[in-house]
Order: structure tokens, then C-alpha cells, then sequence
């Protein structure tokens, strides 16, 4: 039965919840709006995202090194990357349903809907034409979807130059002219564009001592920064080299929806990589390409992917580009590849009075490298995975069951151990097992229930291999062993399954596949 794209986030919402993944933060106080808890299952799921990015990142390149930087940092750090003076976004409020909305957003979701209509009719005549059909050949050539398209760029366009120029007047006028609707009035009672810093602000040390405000970061890149001349200095790196950071980061996103796509509190996952200036193009290409690759090795459908090349940019960017996922509400950043140039440095260097600067032997002399940065969403990616991977899957009987198809390697709990019955030395023997493979693996012991309940909970929690004790595991010490996706068993010798989970679940294989 095909469902539609809301009905699917709900279920990715309440499946998130309901199998501890994703639980709303203080929750028990009636929720605190967009900060949201992970659960046990989530947690465990979370980690392995993290440890599938820096492996891939750390350990996989021999010149990009890790760091793990304070939250807090300087109030200087802020005025110098012009987070301060231009980290905002414009915000519009529809008179009507007295809403608040970003205007950047609602052009995006206008013209998304028209690439939208010009898909519907590619769909359309690929129907009509069956096999001959030539989509490539219709996207050039038909008027309507070409139509579509080129609308919805222009419309792009004119917005992003009027944000670049800081015109909010004529950016609102894109919204009044386009006949842009509050999805919540439908009308186009809107009032004047006004910019809204993202930063927290905090203060540090008592107040009666005169204490310093400082803000919370906003992302993990200025700690790279600030950072640089200690990395250089104590890893021997030579450009090209890149460095690395896990970590929090804080927005005060006004409209902040959609689950646990746009938090006020969120995990980023970002790397700084350090060229020669004028390298930057090829590196940028070479970034935007492997973060791609990345992403298509984890095997999900590979049209759900695409780049995003950005007309408006960032303050400190000369070039940019998304990776888009399509989320059960659209395709929507998961990952933004960004060209930073020389800023960053320059700034903190003019800001700290400190160069920030490599010795090149070449040309005798100290340069200031440019940054190709590649910064993900961890959050965001957690979404695009449960996603992806929560099915409703009809089985040759009729009768369907959840399975939550997460690559082996990234499962939160690698196998699960389940004594088939609660006596006759069933749960001793099996509590043996998970003791002996609990120190290589993230196991559950499962002893409650009948065992085909057990096996759609470790289905819908997405755990890759079942581990059956029963009675003729006490005479042979054979086991079963399921498999979640083809629900095949087969008899192993308990003393091979630590090799048998290893094979199917180790981080390797999938690191390899890039
Ligand atoms: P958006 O346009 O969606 O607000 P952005 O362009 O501001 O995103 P960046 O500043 O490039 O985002 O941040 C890098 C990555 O951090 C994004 O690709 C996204 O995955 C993640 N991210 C940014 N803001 C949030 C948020 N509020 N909640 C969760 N993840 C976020």
C-alpha cells in the first residue's frame, strides 16, 4: 500500500519514539520546542553515525587529524568570523494566521513545488510512452516542464541577489509578486523582511564581577580555526591537510520544525580541509564529490541524492554546494560543501594580532591557506537513515511486519540473544554466549515473550542477526541464527559466532565500499 509523504514522517516520528530512538527533550514538562533526548536505541545508533564519519575522515586519511574543541569560546572569536555583525536569517510574519516565517524557506518550498510539477509531468509521459520513453530528451525539450524549471530558477535568482545586496525590500517583493501564500491563512498579508541573529547568548562568571557575554557556538568550525596553529605545529601537517571535529553546535532557529531536521541544539560534524590558495577549485570539486560517494555507500536509494549548487552565499564563501536528501517532506540539506577562501584565517589573524599562517620552503615565504569545508548534520543524517530505512514489508502470507532496514554495520545493537524458552537451562546457557561476545559486540538479551514477537522487535529496532538457544543447543551446542532481511535461519556452532557477527556487521566492509 503506498502511503504518502506524511503519513511516512509521522511513522518515522512515532516509530522514533516508540522504540526509543528519538524522544522529545523534557518531555515529562510538557517538551521544551525543538530540543529533542536520543533514547537508548538512538544513542547506540547516533555513535555509529559519528564513528562511520571521522573513521571515514580520521583514520581513513592520512593528513586530516581530529580535534574536540570548548563550546564556549571567546567573544572576539565571533566578531572576527562576522557571526555577530551577519549570522542572521530574514524573517516575514503573515498578517493573517500571525505566523512567522523564514522568507528564504517559503521561496525554497515555491519553488521546489514548480521542479515538483515539472517532475509530475516527466512522470506523466513516461507513463504514455512506456519504454521508448526518453526522460533526458523531454526534461530539454517539453515546453510545460521546461516552463516549471526555468521559473523557479529565475525566481531563485532574483531572491538570492536581493539577499546578497541586503535589499529585503525587493526580496519581499519577490514573495508579493510570486503571490507566495502562508500555508496556514493562504493569504499574501505579509509584513516587511527583518533580520534575526541565530546566536545564544550567555554570560560567564558572576554578574556582580562584571561578566563577559559570550554566545554559544553556533558551529564547531571557528574551534578548527582558532586551533590551526596549535594543529600545525604539533601534528607536522603540510597542506593539503585537513582537520576535523565532532561536536554541538547552537541556533535559535525561529521557525524550528520538522522533527529533528532543524534543532535549536544540534550535533554538526564538520572538517576543515587546508590548501594552497588557488587549489581551492579542484578541492572543492574533489570534496563535493567523496562526501557524495560517502553518502551512496551506504546503499540507499542513490535517486534520493543531489547536489544543490548555491546561488546566495554565505558570508565568508565564494562557493558552495549542498548534498540534498529527500526527506518524506522534500529534498532538503543533509550536508553543505563550502569553498571559505582565506577568511576565516585572515579575520582571526587581524582580530588576535597572531599569523595564521604555513611556511611554504617553495617560494621562501608564509601564506595564508584556503579552506574547502564539508559539515554535516549528525541529526539530520540520523533522519535521512531512519527515513530511509523504516519499512512496512507485506510478506508471502499477507501479513506484513516492520523492519528497519539500517546497514548491518550501523545497527544500534549488532545481534540479539534469545533463549527460546525461560527454563530448562535455556537462559543460563544463552546468558553464557552473550557473556562470551559481549566484549566484541552490542548485544540485547531477549528472554520474554514467544520468539516470533521477539523477532519483529528486533526487526523494528533494526538488529541484524537473531541467536536462538534451544533445546538441542544443550546437546550440540548449536545454535540458530536469523538474518533480518531474508528472515532465513540456519544452525551454526556457537563457538563460530563470533565470526559469523563479524563478518556481517563489521564498520570495514562498509569503509571499504568508498
Ligand atoms: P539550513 O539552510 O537548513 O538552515 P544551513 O545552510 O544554515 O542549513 P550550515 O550552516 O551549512 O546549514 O550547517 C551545516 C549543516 O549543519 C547542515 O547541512 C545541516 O545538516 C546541519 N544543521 C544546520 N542547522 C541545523 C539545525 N538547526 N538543526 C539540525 N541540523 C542543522
Amino acid at each position: 500500500m503506498s502511503q504518502n509523504s506524511d503519513e511516512i514522517f509521522k511513522k518515522v516520528i512515532s516509530h522514533s519514539k516508540e522504540y526509543g530512538f528519538v524522544f522529545q527533550s523534557s518531555e515529562i514538562y510538557d517538551g521544551l520546542s525543538s530540543v529533542y533526548d536520543y533514547g537508548p536505541n538512538g544513542s547506540l545508533l547516533k555513535n555509529n553515525l559519528k564513528n562511520f564519519w571521522w573513521r571515514s575522515m580520521v583514520q581513513l586519511n592520512e593528513n586530516i587529524v581530529g580535534i574536540d574543541s570548548a563550546i564556549f569560546m571567546h567573544p572576539n572569536v565571533w566578531k572576527a568570523s562576522g557571526h555577530i555583525q551577519a549570522f542572521s536569517d530574514p524573517l516575514i510574519d503573515n498578517k493573517d494566521s500571525k505566523k512567522r516565517y523564514r522568507a528564504d524557506v517559503l521561496v525554497e518550498d515555491f519553488t521546489e513545488k514548480l521542479f515538483q510539477k515539472a517532475e509530475k509531468e516527466i512522470k506523466k509521459a513516461a507513463a504514455r510512452f512506456g519504454d521508448s520513453f526518453d526522460s533526458k530528451l523531454y526534461r530539454k525539450t517539453n515546453s510545460r516542464v521546461l516552463e516549471y524549471e526555468s521559473k523557479a530558477k529565475s525566481i531563485m535568482k532574483r531572491f538570492s541577489k536581493a539577499l546578497k545586496n541586503d535589499n529585503l525590500k525587493e526580496a519581499r517583493q519577490v514573495i508579493i509578486d510570486e503571490k507566495i501564500k502562508c500555508p496556514i491563512s493562504g493569504s499574501t498579508n505579509w509584513t516587511e523582511i527583518r533580520h534575526f541573529n541565530l546566536m545564544f547568548g550567555t554570560k560567564i562568571g558572576s554578574v556582580a564581577d562584571g561578566a563577559n557575554d559570550l554566545f554559544l557556538r553556533p558551529e564547531t568550525a571557528q574551534g578548527i580555526f582558532t586551533n590551526f596553529l596549535n594543529v600545525v605545529k604539533t601534528s607536522r601537517l603540510k597542506v593539503p591537510f585537513g582537520i576535523a571535529q565532532i561536536g554541538k553546535a547552537f541556533r535559535n532557529e525561529i521557525v524550528a520544525r520538522q522533527f529533528i531536521f532543524r534543532m535549536r541544539e544540534f550535533e554538526q560534524m564538520e572538517m576543515q580541509f587546508f590548501v594552497k590558495p588557488g587549489d581551492e577549485k579542484k578541492w572543492f570539486e574533489y570534496w563535493k564529490k567523496s562526501r557524495m560517494d560517502w553518502h551512496k555507500s551506504l546503499g540507499f536509494k542513490t535517486q534520493n541524492y543531489r547536489y544543490h549548487d548555491h546561488e546566495k552565499l554565505a558570508h565568508y564563501a565564494n562557493a558552495a554546494s549542498d548534498i540534498e536528501y529527500k526527506f518524506p517532506f522534500g529534498f532538503k540539506e543533509l550536508e553543505g560543501i563550502h569553498s571559505r577562501t582565506d577568511f576565516d584565517l585572515k579575520q582571526h589573524s587581524k582580530e588576535s594580532g597572531k599569523k595564521l599562517q604555513i611556511f611554504d620552503p617553495e617560494i621562501n615565504d608564509n601564506f595564508t591557506p584556503s579552506v574547502i569545508e564539508t559539515s554535516i548534520g549528525l541529526d539530520r543524517m540520523f533522519l535521512s537513515v531512519m527515513s530511509e530505512c523504516l519499512d512496512n514489508e507485506i510478506l508471502e502470507d499477507n501479513t506484513s511486519r516492520v523492519v528497519l532496514r539500517l546497514p548491518y554495520s550501523l545497527a544500534p545493537n549488532q545481534a540479539a540473544i534469545l533463549p527460546l524458552l525461560k527454563k530448562d537451562g535455556l537462559p543460563e546457557y544463552a546468558s553464557k554466549i552473550y557473556d562470551n561476545l559481549k566484549f566484541d559486540f552490542q548485544l540485547v538479551f531477549d528472554e520474554k515473550d514467544a520468539i516470533g514477537k521477539r523477532y519483529r522487535r528486533q526487526d523494528a529496532i533494526g538488529t541484524p542477526l537473531g541467536i536462538t538457544i534451544d533445546h538441542q543447543t544443550l546437546n550440540d551446542n548449536t545454535v540458530t541464527i536469523r538474518d533480518r532481511d531474508s528472515m532465513q535461519q540456519k544452525r551454526v556452532n556457537s563457538d563460530d559466532l563470533n565470526k559469523i557477527i563479524r563478518s556481517a556487521t563489521s564498520i570495514e566492509a562498509l569503509l571499504k565500499k568508498r
